[in-house]
């Protein structure tokens, strides 16, 4: 960290600045320029408070030379994570396609869905059981019932199943649930990341609805600093001004993050517009792009859902996206499941 300071730094303010970094434990040296004096820190800068720093009177502005973000960072950690899921990788060469409806809603419907979504070659199964809605009037989800049905298709289809936690105190209902999905709405839900970091659970984070990447890597980084390290990070599409798509993918997410972490990317691409029409098209992209698996809305009657219809595929429709992502995974020399 380089700290940079003001032309004609009081002393005293300056001897403050000195105390306060070495009660943090850091080294400072100084660099004197013609026009600015400069501190370069060294040492665990991880635990300063940038904005601190900045508001002392001596302060021009601080730069970061290093991530705040160290466990997820690639920088220490160059090879690429892979979650193990009951068998089934996710990272590296592998690519796994999630399938399922929005919302658990009985078990015809779940268990019809899970096993269309198989036949087309889908290799987990999701399905929100706690959903956050924004009405408190509409559909709140199964809760533990619909956890309960999820693992019934679980059993009759053999896929392993993904589903949204929204409070840690629900943690014991999720025993059996293979990937935890913390929606976006809960990204910055700290104490609830804090819990899941000190869980083994493989962790499925999606990016806030108005998240940085850094912001998205610093959550990444809270479960991690527990001693969970089986975390997916999950582009499910940004507010942005536009209207005609629910949200806008950000595609260069995907690079980006690969770039900074080492942890597996998951695109969801079907709340990153909303529309059952560009799903296709940005899942092709995701893949092209490097995303290690997809999680796509499908659901056996979408004009009958109790969430999400709009955006959900039906079986058919999911069939033949399948159909055009298998041999451009074959193409981009991956293998699916
Ligand atoms: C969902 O997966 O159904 C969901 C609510 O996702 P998000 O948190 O991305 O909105
Ligand atoms: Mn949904």
């Amino acid at each position: 960290m380089i700290i940079i300071l003001k032309e004609n730094a009081n002393k005293n303010d300056y001897d403050s600045l000195l105390g306060m970094l070495s009660e943090k434990g850091v080294k400072v040296s100084g660099i004197n320029g013609v026009n600015h004096n400069i501190l370069g820190l060294v040492g665990d800068t991880s635990k300063l408070d940038i904005e601190l720093i900045n508001a002392q009177p001596v302060v021009e502005r601080v730069q970061r030379v290093q991530e705040p973000y160290k466990a997820c960072n690639r920088q220490f950690h160059p090879e690429d994570t892979i979650v193990d899921v009951c068998g089934r990788k996710i990272g590296g060469e592998h690519i796994q396609i999630i399938a399922g409806p929005c919302s658990v809603e009985n078990e015809d419907q779940i268990i019809e869905t899970a096993e269309a979504v198989k036949k087309s070659g889908a290799t987990m199964l999701r399905g929100g059981a706690f959903k956050p809605r924004t009405s408190p009037y509409a559909f709140q989800g199964l809760h533990g019932e619909g956890i309960r049905l999820l693992l019934a298709a679980k059993k009759a289809t053999g896929l392993p199943i993904v589903t949204e936690i929204m409070a840690a105190e629900h943690l014991d209902l999720f025993a059996d649930v293979d990937i935890i999905q913390v929606g976006a709405r809960n990204m910055q839900n700290f104490e609830l990341l804090k819990q899941l970091g000190r869980s083994n659970k493989p962790i499925l984070l999606k990016r806030g609805l108005a998240n940085t990447m850094e912001e998205f890597l610093m959550s990444a980084e809270y479960i991690m600093a527990g001693g969970n390290n089986n975390v997916m990070l999950c582009e499910r599409g940004i507010r942005t001004f536009e209207t005609y798509t629910r949200n806008t993918l950000d595609i260069a997410a995907v690079p980006l993050l690969h770039q900074r972490s080492h942890l597996p990317i998951v695109v969801d691409p079907s709340h990153a517009t909303g529309l059952t029409s560009l799903v296709e098209p940005l899942s092709l992209a995701s893949i092209v792009a490097g995303a290690n698996a997809l999680i796509i809305e499908v659901h056996n009657n979408p004009a009958k859902a109790l969430s999400d219809g709009a955006q959900s595929l039906t079986p058919k429709q999911f069939d033949d996206v399948m159909n055009k992502l298998k041999p451009q995974i074959e193409f981009s020399g991956k293998i699916l499941g």
